[in-house]
């Protein structure tokens, strides 16, 4: 997932705790456990789901059934747990291996902010020696249901028909499957979708691209897949190619700018095939939702879920697609065991991202993206505990959706970096490619990986590195004193020449600034010196048009200077970013630095209230958490 958790970190954990105290005192925790689940793994493990759910637009409402194939691992086992989340239950069947069922009694036995609601389903009379179970639920969700979002027509880019999507990471898929909702347990499901009849659904499945328009559609999801990564969406989509087994689902507005952005996708799974082996699922195809879809990217496997607000127009903001598609190996090949251990599935990602940005777009774009990926891990490292700076944390973590950030993504891109420098690409890649293999459709723990990092490269060239180092990246806060610092000459000199500027000492002709990455430009606007004057910031505007560019990056570094500077020119423009966006990394920080600024509080919230509407419910709670906490 691309959530840019900085920012979500601040602000979840204001806008979901229900509960003021300070922060318990962190514990040591068995680290094979899965605490953000009520399931008992131990004694049930789920093998298969098929569901078969009417989409209702009107009630926001999916209702339906969903079937759970279950094996018994525990003989004397009677009764199941399940994770759900705001569900209504109409009623529950269980079967063995004949007959249709008889009814379950259930209840729920247990309550919790973060988790849910345990719904435990005591298993019927008769099934004693069955080790194989079908249980059968009856139910539907609620319209507050977490993990999905239903977007009145205002809200798509079209503004002529509702859409609807999902987002289960990390823990929200309980609420619209009643399900085992932890990474540990791999599932492969089916699924049956009513929607209305000009509309389309797509999964995380294997969807046709020549699927007629029919109002009922059928998936299958042959390979296992942890439940974060159950997706679903319904809206007026419809499909262009890209590639041999590439191509983009999106709104009819949105399907020719999409397809000309993400041009490169298919290169980029060849690519990713050749140095890490095998592309496992089939398509790849990318859905680009509304522009209110309040994150980056989520990296729903053959369908990855993607924000509208990457579409530069010149393909400089594609990072994302290389993040989501290399899931493909890290994070949906090979899990993470808990959410304690989401730094094998991101870390490593993040790292797979710049590789694959180098081969396709070359070495300076990478080492910039990896520059800008260290001054956030350095800014994150110093907003979160000590014991939190650990990439696979030995004591409790908090929320899964809040504890996320740039520990497990930039901290575990580096730690992958040294390894790399230290064994060498020839090495470390063949490596990676090897362990990719070895836990196919698996989902392992942070100490499986130590293992087998120790025996198949460690051990191997000993004297290189040790597995003290690695464990002091695992469980040590900050960083190691030998850690690489990724150095980019382009982004050097955009910061030098925005000083020399600044003091005078070079004509704003002379700034090459046409023929830089966009990146070198985002890095140029954040080195302008604090004290510049009002005839320099419009120099700038004219030259560059900054407040005109079409790239969502450059326009949310801008208008954050704009609003924090107080530079009026610009605020019409501003206003227009504000209004144009809803994605919260590119908003939420200009909203702030309005409110910031010393004479602008009260119109940072007129302007808040003009566009809320067009913004996703997250992004709503997100800004109006953030004015609260400057009150
Ligand atoms: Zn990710």
């Amino acid at each position: 997932m691309r959530v840019f958790a900085l920012l979500f970190a601040t602000f979840m954990v204001v806008a979901c705790s229900k509960n003021e105290d300070p922060a318990p005192q962190k514990e040591a925790i068995d680290i094979t456990h899965d605490y953000f689940s009520f399931a008992n793994t131990d004694q049930f493990v789920t093998e298969h789901i098929q569901l078969d759910l009417t989409v209702d637009f009107d009630l926001k409402e999916l209702r339906g059934l969903a079937r759970l194939k279950m094996r018994r691992l525990d003989p004397a086992a009677t009764n199941i747990i399940l994770d759900t989340r705001d569900l209504h239950i109409d009623g529950i069947l269980v079967a063995g291996s004949e007959g249709d069922g008889s009814e379950a009694a259930y209840e729920y036995v247990q309550e919790d902010p973060v988790l849910g609601q345990a719904l435990k389903i005591t298993l019927p009379d008769g099934l004693e020696q069955e080790q194989d179970l079908l249980v059968k639920i009856f139910y539907k969700t609620d319209p507050r249901a977490s993990a999905l979002q239903w977007l009145p027509k205002e809200l798509t880019a079209g503004g002529k028909y509702p859409f609807m999507f999902s987002q289960s990471q990390s823990i929200h898929a309980r609420s619209w499957v009643p399900l085992q909702d932890t990474p540990s347990v791999r599932i492969t499901y089916e699924a049956t979708i009513h929607t209305p009849s000009n509309l389309l659904a797509v999964m995380s499945a294997d969807n046709d691209p020549l699927t007629p328009r029919s109002g009922e559609y059928h998936f299958n999801m042959p390979q296992p897949i942890p439940s974060y990564l159950l997706a679903i969406a319904v809206g007026n989509i419809y499909f262009a190619p890209i590639g041999e087994i590439t191509g983009i689902y999106a709104e009819p507005e949105m399907l020719d700018a999409s397809t000309f952005e993400f041009a490169s996708t298919q290169q980029m799974v060849d690519t990713a095939e050749s140095i890490y082996g095998p592309y496992r699922w089939g398509r790849y195809d990318l859905l680009i939702l509304p522009p209110s879809f309040p994150f980056g990217g989520m990296e729903n496997p053959r369908l990855s879920f993607i924000t509208p607000s990457i579409l530069a127009g010149d393909q400089s903001l594609v990072s994302m697609i290389a993040h989501e598609l290399t899931h493909s190996w890290s994070g949906n090949l090979v899990s993470n065991k808990t959410w304690r251990d989401i730094w094998l599935n991101e870390g490593t990602t993040s790292y797979l991202e710049a590789r694959l940005m180098e081969v396709l777009f070359g070495k300076d774009r990478a080492d910039e993206e990896r520059v800008l990926s260290y001054r956030e891990l350095l800014l994150g490292l110093e907003e979160v505990s000590p014991e939190m700076q650990a990439l696979a944390p030995l004591e409790s973590v908090d929320d899964p959706d809040e504890s996320q950030g740039s520990v497990h993504y930039q901290k575990g891109q580096l730690f992958l970096q040294h390894m790399e420098i230290i064994f060498g690409r020839e090495t470390f890649d063949p490596f990676l490619s090897a362990y990719f293999n070895h836990f196919a459709f698996q989902s392992i723990s942070s100490e499986q990986f130590l293992d087998y990092l120790d025996q198949n490269l460690l051990q191997k060239q000993p004297g290189k590195f040790s597995r003290e180092q690695a464990e002091e990246w695992l469980y040590q806060p900050g960083l190691p004193s030998d850690a690489p610092i990724p150095q980019s000459a382009t982004l050097e000199k955009s910061a030098r020449l925005a000083g020399s500027w600044a003091a005078g000492e070079v004509d704003v002709n002379d700034i090459p600034l046409s023929s830089w990455s966009p990146h070198a430009i985002v890095h140029f606007i954040n080195n302008l010196p604090v004290d510049l004057s009002e005839a320099q910031l419009d120099e700038l505007d004219d030259d560059f048009g900054f407040s005109q560019t079409h790239n969502a990056e450059i326009g949310r570094t801008w208008f954050i200077q704009v609003a924090s500077r107080r530079h009026l020119p610009a605020y019409e423009a501003m206003e227009a970013h504000l209004n144009r966006h809803g994605r919260t990394r590119l908003i939420y920080p200009v909203y702030m630095a309005l409110a910031k600024n010393g004479s602008d509080a009260e119109l940072a919230r007129t302007l808040f209230d003009d566009a809320k509407n067009r913004y996703h419910p997250l992004t709503v709670m997100a800004i109006e958490s953030g004015f609260k906490e400057l009150e």
